[in-house]
């Protein structure tokens, strides 16, 4: 139960654009931040109706607040309360019926669950109601859908904007401000919360992975003395891929590491080790491409509205910089795998480039690492052991003194 400093928690209020009621906020606040044994219960769901009428009903211990809004491209309704534990069967959401074509649910934020239904079509909320427990049934959450036309659900969704943006966001703290001169290495473990990431075939989630690795990472790095560290995030809560950006660059960080595993379809044959990714704006390969694409996708899994993620690469102004951080990124990729060959094993072609979105700061070197693949045998093993982890993580603060080392040097000799 981690108290988030303040404008990493601002920043994602900010990006999210969720408006909870004060009951949220309030619930956000350390003060007040409930025990969780103290949180609503989910217990089950069930799914009725056709594509003419589907009726979605979830059963708590108790009656919650809810807030429910629609996204367009590609269709999702996202249904926001205070948090919630979720305790629902396995495989919950995989499969829909008539409008709804599949389910997630999650934490979003701390004090904040979040359910994101895929639709198969426009819909429009006919109800959404919570009703008390009474005579022995537990409390139950309904929401109806019924069909519309792309037209009417369209309006629909700038109307709710419309009112959402007439209450102003809160305004983002700054940025902590240090006075410690060592550089600032971000490491960015992807995916959390409502969006698990990748799953492999024993149920071990890519977002509880690369958590653990990440703070495996993290206490090596500090170990040495020489760099700071921040994280996007540090519990099982999602952050979206525009928040990651910006809570690197808003830091001053000189480094952003984010972290992944990978899963690669049967279909599509067996791929093992691990890969370095940089942003490029054409794809290095068709498989570069199918991961940029998989990776993007975290803010759809978690009902992101994507027309309100800000453009960070606008601007020509930034072209200059960004020459030069594209530059810095393949060189720190280039030492990462250097280091790793030693102790992990690494794909074939273990650099490669495509449009990942979180890697677009325009003034941080930014690299995406998917460690291995949850789908190969081997890759499998080595993930889920406390070696491989440890030892992939020294190897990858070794590549960090290595890039640093180079430029450091050379920024003290071209001041001289
Ligand atoms: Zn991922």
């Amino acid at each position: 139960m981690g108290w988030k400093p303040m404008p990493v928690q601002a920043v994602r209020w900010a990006f999210l654009g969720v408006f909870f009621a004060a009951t949220a906020l309030a619930a956000a606040a350390p003060a007040t931040v409930p025990v969780p044994d103290s949180y609503p219960l989910a217990t089950d769901v069930r799914l009725g109706g056709d594509g003419a009428q589907t009726r979605f009903v979830m059963d708590l211990d108790r009656k919650i607040d809810l807030h429910v809004f629609t996204l367009a491209d590609p269709y999702r309704l996202v249904l926001d309360t205070p948090q919630v534990t979720f305790q629902l069967p396995p495989h919950a959401g995989e499969n829909g019926r008539g409008l709804i074509k599949a389910f997630r649910f999650g934490l979003v934020m701390p004090g904040g669950s979040r359910m994101v239904f895929d639709l198969t079509k426009p819909v429009r909320v006919d109800k959404a109601f919570v009703v008390n427990a009474a005579a022995g049934e537990p409390a139950r959450l309904v929401l109806d859908l019924v069909p519309t036309d792309r037209e009417s659900y369209l309006r629909n969704v700038a109307l709710q904007e419309k009112f959402a943006r007439s209450e102003p966001p809160p305004a983002a703290a700054p940025p902590p401000l240090s006075g410690d001169p060592r550089p600032l290495v971000a490491l960015d473990p992807g995916h959390g919360g409502i969006d698990t990431g990748t799953k492999a075939p024993n149920g071990e989630c890519e977002k509880d992975i690369v958590l653990d690795f990440a703070k495996r990472l993290r206490e090596r790095i500090e170990k040495s003395g020489k760099y700071r560290v921040l994280m996007t995030r540090t519990d099982d809560t999602f952050v979206p891929l525009a928040d990651r950006v910006h809570i690197a660059r808003a830091a001053g960080a000189a480094l952003f590491i984010s972290i992944h595993a990978d899963f690669l379809p049967r279909r599509e044959g067996d791929a093992e080790g691990a890969t370095v990714y940089t942003l490029s704006d054409t794809p290095s390969d068709p498989q570069a491409a199918r991961v940029a694409e998989e990776e993007n996708h975290a803010d759809v899994i978690a009902g992101v509205n994507l027309k309100d993620e800000p453009d960070d690469v606008a601007g020509i102004l930034l072209d200059l910089a960004q020459r030069e951080t594209k530059t810095f990124s393949l060189q720190f990729a280039q030492k990462l795998v250097g280091d790793l060959k030693a102790t992990t094993r690494l794909h074939k072609d273990p650099i490669r480039s495509a449009g990942f979105r979180v890697l677009r700061a325009p003034d941080v070197p930014s690299v995406l690492v998917e460690l291995g693949y949850v789908s190969n045998k081997h890759d499998l093993q080595a993930l889920d052991s406390d070696g491989w982890r440890d030892r992939t993580a020294d190897s990858i603060a070794a590549a960090i003194g290595d890039y640093f080392a180079t430029h450091l040097a050379g920024t003290r000799a071209g001041a001289n």
